[in-house]
């Protein structure tokens, strides 16, 4: 065993701590960067259920190798290197077989608060260092800025596997419900592969960002007036918000065949009406992270178009305060934790 700084949630109502956890000797990883997610902040709270404590969180990773294990063929010592939210599977489901580990039938081996095959509880990002088995460990290109490449792990592929499973491209109109962590790469993205992009925001306090990011409509749902003006219009509705929505005020605006994709994952039921969907025979979605080749060719199309995260960098001891910030939706629009200052 290795021992890794790292800081941790001790319980659900505890502010994160400084402390040090144990890891596997093999091949680790040398975290540079460490993504803030809001379902880090759902996990450490115990908004999902019950989690053993203490949980060190974060599964949006970029670092270096500092060492393989004897069989590693796919990475080398100094390679610039990725991981997300899931770190291995059982491998022998039709969904792993068909290469979707991320809908793996007995569920993923996550990041985090995860068992792992050793029996430990799978301990995140905000670490010194990770070790994680070569073929869940993604090539993070060069030209994406080091610090800014983390919340791709996570917020990016996200919100690119719907984007891409749905068909936004040209022609194409798709709406990004809040503009946060995963809303503000949805834009990016969605915008790069040639959709017209609405951004359905609580207000227009963020819309010249939007317009920066590739957003061609920008409203407020605050405004009643909207959701009368957007009635019958999307092809597409990625719906980021960590918080339950009125699904019917939603999916109202999906025009004929039109789907509505839910990627926030509030802890809470959303209730639906059949008749909500039967107009314009509308579908109703969920879609969770991506597969490893997916998030490989996410990776890639973000460096082909010059897409990144907009982030704040922030030193770990800020992490407590970035959390009250994420949560009053007052984030500009990833915190990356610089891991060094762990
Ligand atoms: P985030 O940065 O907090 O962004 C969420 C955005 O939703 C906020 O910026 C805000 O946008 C809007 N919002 C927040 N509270 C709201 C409310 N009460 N009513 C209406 N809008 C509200 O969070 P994130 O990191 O992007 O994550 C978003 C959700 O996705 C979380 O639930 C997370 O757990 C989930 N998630 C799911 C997956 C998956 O695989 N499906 C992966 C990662 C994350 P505006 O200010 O623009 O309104
Ligand atoms: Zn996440
Ligand atoms: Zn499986």
């Amino acid at each position: 065993m290795t021992t890794a700084r790292a800081y941790a949630a001790t319980s659900a109502t505890e502010p994160l701590v400084p402390t040090t956890i144990e890891r596997r000797e093999v091949g680790p990883l040398d975290i540079a960067y460490s993504g803030v997610c809001h379902s880090d902040i759902h996990t450490v709270r115990g908004e999902w259920g019950p989690i053993a404590y203490p949980q060190v969180v974060g599964h949006e990773i970029v670092g270096t190798v500092t060492a393989i294990g004897a069989d590693v063929t796919r990475h080398k010592v100094g390679d610039r290197v990725g991981v997300g939210c899931m770190v291995n599977s059982c491998r022998e489901c039709v969904n792993c077989l068909a290469g979707m580990a991320n809908y793996c039938l007995k569920g993923n081996t996550q990041t985090y608060a995860s068992v792992d095959r050793d029996g430990t509880t799978t301990q995140g990002g905000y670490s010194s260092h990770v070790v994680v088995v070569e073929d869940f460990v993604l090539r993070v290109p060069e030209s994406i800025p080091y610090e800014a490449a983390a919340p791709l792990l996570c917020a990016g592929i996200t919100t690119y596997s719907p984007l891409a499973h749905w068909n936004a491209g040209p022609g194409k109109k798709v709406a990004v419900v809040g503009m946060g962590g995963l809303g503000h790469m949805a834009v990016k993205i969605a915008h790069a592969m040639g959709a017209e992009v609405t951004v359905l925001s609580q207000s227009l306090s963020k819309q010249e960002d939007g317009v920066r990011f590739g957003a061609d409509h920008y409203y407020a749902t605050s405004d009643d007036t909207t959701f009368e003006a957007l009635a019958n219009t999307f092809d597409l509705i990625v719906n980021t918000v960590s918080a339950p929505v009125d699904l019917q005020s939603y999916l109202s605006l999906l025009a004929l065949d039109g789907t509505m994709v839910n990627v926030g994952a509030p802890a809470q039921s959303l209730p639906i009406s059949v008749f909500g969907l039967m107009g314009n025979r509308r579908s109703f979605a969920a879609s969770g992270i991506g597969s490893i080749a997916e998030t490989q060719e996410m990776l890639d199309f973000c460096a082909e178009h010059n897409i990144a995260p907009e982030i704040e960098l922030i030193e770990a001891s800020a992490i407590n305060d970035a959390y009250e910030r994420v949560l009053k939706s007052d984030v500009r629009y990833r915190f990356v934790i610089d891991a060094a200052t762990i």
